[in-house]
């Protein structure tokens, strides 16, 4: 007797509306990339200047680092933190070989929100303190400690009840980030361009004062390169720019290429005062993220990435400037936001109907650029005669 079995329907089709609707979902699907095109599942292609919110920074499965993890796949998918990985040391080394001193040691976690959490409680055991100072302004994501530090208040609303003990200061006045810092400020944390508020920037001489204040008073300075590490703003890391290095960075999105891993970055001075057991996580550090992340170090080394990102950048505010209904060119590399003199919206809808991806801000008139690393000048071109003829 021969039994038949049912047709794997459900298998086949994705189930519409089976995920939580926390996202506005923009109206197009998704199922490859290469580098900074991907494809939609009718074969349209799109210029992705969003990078899958600044993600795939080495451009979409990059062969380099797909490579690293599907061999990585096949020798140990996972084992956990208590023994030691060659791949995980490799990863931090190829890390920290980036990192100005006296950053000299890596602490992988999972996303953004983690190695923030981290970074202020290493920032409090440090000093004995409790308070945390960042800017109006800032995002650092949505877990109970780091979303009560967003200066973005309707962020910092959604997590009520915030976690008492947080302050904010305008970003890039230092008289104020000096009336906030007494002797119960543990951190002052910082997102060196504050991306979602519309990509928000503070001169040089900010960050060397906010480095005297916090040795002044005893806190521990925090980067939040999130977004700005990992080549993005034309420099490996912001931490070491204008001479300024922080006692903390926290990293997350571009780090693995698109496959999830945050870390904290601590200087030898905070790691000298951390014990076995304090701090843990089980998936950071683990071997496909590692993977990943020492391919995509090695694949922005090799592929002059930083270098590309300089170009590219110029290239972009140059074309930019020169297009009418553009106001401002704000950023830093390819983190741009792109201030016009109309609501960002429709620009953005007839951008994707165009087949080109670009991101939005907290503020309607702000269109943000995230690219991957690799974009092309010939890319460039494309989405600037675009956008003129567009507007
Ligand atoms: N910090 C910054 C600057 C961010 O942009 C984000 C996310 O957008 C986060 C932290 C949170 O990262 P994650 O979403 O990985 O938790």
């Amino acid at each position: 007797m021969t039994m038949t079995r049912p047709a794997p329907a459900a298998a086949a089709a994705p189930r519409a509306g089976g995920e939580l609707a926390t996202y506005t979902r923009w109206p197009v699907t998704l199922v490859r990339g290469e580098g900074s095109t991907v494809w939609d599942d009718t074969g349209k292609s799109y210029l992705d200047l969003y990078g899958g919110h600044a993600v795939a920074s080495t451009g979409h499965s990059h062969p380099e680092v797909v490579r690293a993890i599907a061999e990585q796949a096949g020798k140990l998918l996972f084992y956990s933190n208590v023994v030691a990985l060659p791949v995980r040391e490799r990863a931090a080394e190829a890390i920290l070989r980036q990192a100005p001193s006296p950053l000299s040691r890596v602490f992988f976690v999972n996303s953004g929100t983690e190695a923030n959490e981290n970074a202020m409680r290493l920032a409090r055991r440090a000093t004995g303190r409790a308070a945390v100072v960042s800017a109006h302004g800032g995002f650092h994501g949505r877990t109970a400690d780091a979303i009560s530090a967003a200066g973005l208040e309707k962020y910092r609303a959604l997590g009520a009840p915030n976690v008492p003990g947080h302050r904010f200061v305008p970003f890039g006045d230092l008289p104020a980030l000096e009336a906030a810092l007494d002797g119960d400020v543990a951190a002052v944390l910082l997102e060196p361009i504050q991306s979602l508020a519309g990509v928000v920037t503070a001169p040089p001489s900010y960050f060397a004062g906010a480095r005297r204040l916090c040795d002044e008073r005893g806190a521990k300075l925090v980067y939040d390169e999130v977004q700005t590490g990992f080549g993005r703003t034309g420099t490996f890391f912001w931490a070491g720019r204008h001479g300024v290095v922080p006692d903390l960075v926290t990293l997350a999105k571009g780090i693995a290429s698109g496959v999830p891993m945050g870390a904290v970055l601590v200087s030898e001075q905070i790691a000298a005062g951390v014990r076995p057991e304090e701090y843990g996580t089980t998936f950071g550090g683990a071997p496909i993220a590692c993977a990943a992340a020492e391919a995509t170090v090695r694949v922005i080394e090799e592929e002059g990435l930083l270098e590309n990102v300089r170009r590219g950048s110029r290239r972009l505010r140059e074309g930019l400037e020169k297009v009418r209904g553009v106001l401002e060119v704000r950023g830093e590399g390819f983190l741009l936001g792109i201030r016009l003199d109309r609501p960002g919206k429709p620009v953005r809808d007839a951008l994707l109907a165009r087949g080109f991806l670009v991101g939005g801000s907290d503020r309607a008139e702000i269109l943000r650029l995230l690219p991957p690393l690799v974009l092309t000048e010939l890319e460039i071109n494309r989405f600037l005669g675009t956008l003129a003829e567009l507007l």
